[in-house]
């Protein structure tokens, strides 16, 4: 009879030790912090595309921590991002995504690579008037991301009724004053583009920065404080 209590508690044990097993399967199914979610998921309007996980970034290769071709946001970022998104469908256009969470080890590898002042294999498209050893100087490359906190995103507009992306007069991770919202050396139609993008982001609790017309941060972000560095997946 003592001989099966004690079988019947080490199954016991046992299932218990199972179930604690499926539940930490299950919940890496997801995403890798539990405050985060996936933008497929949370803003399945939006379209994706990761340029930190392609070679086409002004790197020109696929950036440490970049493991999957999806997008993480803090739970609270993605809740606002969907209203803009949902903003954005009934105007007739749809959010594009470049980049959102980004580790603090993409961090290091952009330093890494503007430590590298030879390496310009990607100036052309992204930096031809700038010389590479001014990035840091110039505040292009720092050593910490507001992107790592989780609640920043990188996008554009694209338009459903052309099924192209809308002019900007500018492309993402273009490193020059170009790429400042206020920029005036464009036409009024694409200053008015950028505007449309930051009424809408603005309108939903993101705030815009003065350098980058695609990059905004939720205003009231849940994690002020942390650069996080767990990898990009699903
Ligand atoms: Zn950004």
């Amino acid at each position: 009879m003592k001989r099966k209590t004690v079988l019947a508690q080490i199954a016991t044990v046992a299932f218990a030790a199972i179930g604690a097993a499926l539940l930490v399967g299950c919940a890496s199914l997801h995403t890798p912090h539990g405050g985060f979610v996936t933008l497929a998921e949370a803003v399945p309007d939006a379209i994706l595309e990761i340029r930190y996980y392609s070679t086409y970034n002004f790197v020109g290769e696929r950036i440490d921590g970049y493991e999957q071709p999806c997008a993480l946001l803090s739970k609270e970022a993605a809740k606002a991002l969907k209203a803009a998104s949902d903003d954005c469908v009934r105007r007739g256009y749809r959010l594009k995504i470049y980049d959102a969470y980004r580790p603090q080890r993409a961090v290091a590898h952009f330093v890494r690579w503007a430590d590298d002042i030879c390496d310009t294999r990607m100036k052309a498209p992204f930096y031809p008037n700038l010389d590479k050893s001014v990035l840091f100087k110039l505040g292009y490359i720092a050593e910490r991301s507001g992107h790592s906190r989780g609640s920043t995103v990188d996008l554009t507009l694209f338009d459903m009724k052309t099924g192209k992306e809308v002019d900007m007069g500018g492309t993402f991770d273009w490193f020059g004053v170009e790429s400042h919202p206020d920029y005036r050396g464009i036409s009024a139609a694409q200053f008015k583009n950028r505007m449309l993008l930051r009424e809408i982001m603005v309108s939903h609790g993101f705030k815009p920065i003065a350098e980058e017309w695609w990059h905004f941060t939720l205003a009231n972000e849940p994690y002020p404080d942390t650069y996080f560095d767990f990898p990009v997946h699903e």
